[in-house]
């Protein structure tokens, strides 16, 4: 296993909508490096998801998982998984407020609306995390899906000012999910 490079904002490859895992790949020696590359990126790097075209591999693969850490919504433990080829069946409607980070864009903090549950199983932070995780294999940031950009912060100023307020308003600062979380 090998840490990999994180690629940022303004690489090409983290635009780009990722290409399926071919059938007869999964379960392969190259997909099960690039899986267990992954995750040792994602420990590595504090996060709580990683998709492969953030680390420059344009295909339809991510990983996720947190072991539960202190208090609070982001608190909550997510099972490391592994999803090839996910696809998101069906989101509510009804929009959750929380403040998002990502390793691609590093020492900032949005405060992002996505669905409350989504099928792919997930609801609450989890469904949070993998709407993010699979917005990377369609060439997403969480950037573009922030109504208003004023709700974006740098890392520090997040700590300062934006933690503390109250959450589930987009006018105010959500002291939600992502806290300290890079995905
Ligand atoms: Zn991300």
């Amino acid at each position: 296993m090998s840490c990999l490079k994180v690629i940022r904002l303004g690489h090409p490859v983290l635009r780009r909508p990722a290409r399926q895992v071919p059938a007869e790949a999964i379960g392969g020696a190259a997909i099960q490096r690039l899986v267990d590359d992954l995750i040792e990126t994602m420990v590595e790097e504090d996060g709580i998801g990683l998709a492969a075209p953030q680390v420059g591999q344009s295909l339809r693969l991510l990983v996720l998982g947190q072991p539960a850490a202190g208090a609070g919504p982001d608190a909550e433990a997510i099972p490391l998984r592994v999803l090839v080829n996910p696809r998101l069946v069906a989101c509510s409607t009804d929009r959750e407020w929380a403040w998002e980070g990502c390793l691609s864009l590093p020492d900032l903090r949005g405060l992002v609306p996505r669905a409350s549950r989504v099928v792919v199983e997930a609801a609450g932070f989890l469904a949070r995390v993998l709407q993010h995780e699979m917005d990377h294999l369609e060439g997403i940031v969480y950037l573009d899906r922030m109504p208003d950009l004023r709700q974006l912060a740098f890392l520090d100023e997040y700590g300062r000012y934006c933690q503390t307020q109250a959450p589930d308003a987009p006018a105010a600062a959500a002291q939600d999910d992502a806290r300290g979380a890079q995905r």
